[in-house]
């Protein structure tokens, strides 16, 4: 399928999440973990009204995987997934909440401070990442797609296999360059640490694993 581009307003906080210098990068892995639960809590939500539907909690997490070899941090979750159309909505502009108010804050205030603040939302993968991949198959859906992008250029969605319900989102950390290093975000401690200090509310468990040297 051909590249599509983001919509103007996304481009621009794409843009600003790219090439920020900035100190708190670690909240993108909080908005991602915020999402993988969001996710969670909608089956959670359709199977308090829904017979069909049993939630079972165990079946229920996310997970956090690095890879040092490849230098890929993965964050997968049992959530409600996306549709085609969700993906491309979703993903291709800013959505609601968080990122539109960073946007208006930001024009008003120092932007280093509100990044910590607002959620910021999914675009701020692209502050360690330099290519990233979305797979994901939602509740009650046939087919999984996968939207691939590596950040302003725009973003592809295609057809891609997937068993289970839920998303499987691959960072491709970007390579340390002479004033900054992106090492820290595939170590375990560093990870550990992150977690506990803006996700530990999260009401699924959040599992881990570290491969590679
Ligand atoms: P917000 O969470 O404030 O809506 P984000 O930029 O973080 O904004 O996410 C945009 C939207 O993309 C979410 O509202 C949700 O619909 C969708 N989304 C993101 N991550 C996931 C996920 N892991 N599972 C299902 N949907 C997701
Ligand atoms: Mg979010």
């Amino acid at each position: 399928m051909a590249q599509k581009e983001f919509k103007a307003e996304s481009k621009r906080l794409l843009e600003m999440m790219i090439n920020s210098i900035y100190t708190q990068r670690e909240i993108f892995l909080r908005e991602l973990i915020s999402n993988a639960s969001d996710a969670i809590d909608k089956i959670y939500y359709k199977a308090l009204t829904d017979d069909q539907l049993v939630f079972n909690k165990e079946d229920y997490y996310v997970q956090v995987t690095a890879d040092k070899n490849n230098r890929t941090l993965t964050i997968t979750d049992t959530g409600i997934g996306m549709n085609q159309e969700e993906l491309e909505n979703n993903l291709g502009t800013i959505a609601k909440s968080g990122s539109l108010a960073f946007k208006h804050e930001n024009e008003a205030k120092d932007g280093h401070n509100i990044i910590g603040q607002f959620g910021v939302g999914f675009y701020s993968a692209f502050m360690v990442a330099d290519h990233v991949t979305v797979t994901t198959k939602a509740l009650g859906a046939s087919e999984a797609y996968r939207w691939e992008s590596s950040g302003a250029d725009g973003y592809v969605i295609e057809t891609a296999e997937k068993d289970s319900v839920g998303t499987e989102i691959v960072l491709k950390i970007k390579e340390n360059t002479e004033d900054d290093s992106y090492d820290e975000f595939l170590e375990e401690y560093r990870l550990k640490a992150i977690i506990k200090k803006y996700s530990d509310f999260i009401r699924y468990p959040i599992k881990m694993e570290v491969s590679g040297q």
